[in-house]
């Protein structure tokens, strides 16, 4: 194996949970000189871009666009419709969730976290139960995140929808969607969501630097009697602007526009369905080969359940070190770069060296996860890691229909 020439050189393929892979279009559309930010093109390009997100998120409701990553859509979000003081519920099923909760808490607000760990999903009828609890009504939003990057769980949203509504619950519905959307089946008018949050970096596969905030009337409502929401957090004049500048409370992100432009023009002529399908179908394919290393070794799959996985990325684990040795064999051998385990160990610590992740999500298509799982098996293989036998004849299967 020693004599193997280095095999990296080539295009690299970053196989991580966002950022994810770009487009040429995206990238061709965004290389151009600065815009004009007054009128003209640009100006005249918003409108059909937030209808062209809508139709992505599956709302007739409101979107409003922030200049930021998905840190900033979280505080976006609770910053319109959470005063300190008000009461939050997190159903945890992974660092996404702690996360978000520790941002309301960060605003003031009090929260409560229902941590169902890091191999479930969320158990509704605890939820219920909860919400049945909560007689006076003094919890305001359920914060629900519908894929957890950090575990790979994929949660039922519609099904925390039923909960409220079973209570009688008038809490909003708050979805965190940013590993999820344009991967896996989101319906945000359908599932009875408030307010949902995502990113531009993952299923919408444009450079890190913009988010959305996506609100329905109910939401709004809850906006128009906060004490104060921030001006540039404010969700009313970007998602209802009168002057352009509003759309972004200042200077646009003008080439992430662009970017953008190209990007949904992708997936609605794929169309939506379809560009779901795809995730599903690739997410089968990865499976397949997991299913077929587990049988022998460490190799192991975070969510035992297939119902309960996520289309847009697996959470792994081999025995410490492993998973870090396999990461730094694909990088270093072949090109390949592969997401780290996240909020399963301390960071740094052995334990942490024996969870990595597989980012499916956006721009992959059948050729690129085959090539994603060769090079896994390559990399077992040269590291000398044991494992099932037949997982890539189990992923060309799935890939082949057959
Ligand atoms: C990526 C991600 C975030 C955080 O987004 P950033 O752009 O890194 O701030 C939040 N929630 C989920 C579910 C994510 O996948």
């Amino acid at each position: 194996m020693s004599s193997t020439p280095n095999l990296s050189h080539g295009r690299g393929y970053l196989a991580i949970p966002g950022p994810s892979v770009m487009p040429e279009a995206v990238l061709n559309a965004m290389h151009r000189p600065a815009p004009n930010i007054y009128s003209g093109e640009l100006v005249q390009m918003m409108p059909a871009l937030m209808q062209d997100l809508r139709r992505v998120a599956r709302t007739q409701h409101h979107v409003a666009m922030y200049i930021g990553n998905g840190h900033a859509a979280w505080e976006a979000a609770l910053a319109n419709v959470i005063s300190p003081g008000d009461k939050v519920l997190v159903p945890a099923t992974g660092r996404f969730g702690i996360g978000w909760g520790e941002m309301a808490k960060g605003l003031g607000a009090e929260v409560e976290v229902m941590d169902f760990g890091k191999q479930s999903a969320m158990d509704l009828a605890r939820i219920s139960e909860r919400l049945a609890a909560d007689k006076s009504h003094e919890i305001k939003a359920v914060l629900a995140v519908h894929v957890d990057t950090s575990t790979s769980v994929l949660n039922d949203i519609a099904g925390v929808r039923a909960a409220l509504d079973a209570a009688g619950h008038p809490a909003l519905l708050m979805a965190d969607c940013i590993a999820s959307l344009a991967c896996d089946r989101f319906e945000m008018d359908d599932w009875g969501v408030d307010v949902m949050v995502t990113g531009c970096q993952k299923g919408l596969m444009v450079p890190p630097g913009v988010s959305f905030v996506f609100f329905n009337d109910r939401a709004a409502q809850v906006r128009t009697k906060m004490p104060r929401v921030s001006m540039f957090w404010d969700w009313a004049p970007r998602a209802n602007p009168e002057e352009f500048y509003q759309y972004h409370c200042g200077t646009a992100p003008t080439h992430h526009i662009y970017g953008l432009r190209a990007a949904l023009d992708l997936i609605h002529a794929e169309t939506v369905e379809a560009v779901w399908a795809r995730h599903a179908v690739l997410a089968r394919a990865v499976w397949a080969a997991c299913d077929a290393w587990s049988t022998e070794g460490s190799f192991a799959l975070n969510i035992g359940d297939p119902a309960l996985r996520s289309h847009a990325v697996t959470a792994l684990r081999l025995e410490a070190p492993q998973a870090t040795q396999l990461r730094e064999w694909v990088q270093h051998n072949i090109g390949l770069t592969l997401g780290i385990g996240l909020g399963m160990a301390p960071p740094g610590s052995p334990e942490s060296h024996g969870f990595f992740r597989l980012g499916h999500m956006g721009h992959v298509n059948g050729h690129m996860i085959m090539g994603l799982l060769g090079g896994l098996e390559a990399g077992m293989a040269s590291i000398g890691i044991k494992r099932g036998q037949g997982a890539l004849d189990a992923a060309a299967k799935v890939i082949g229909g057959v």
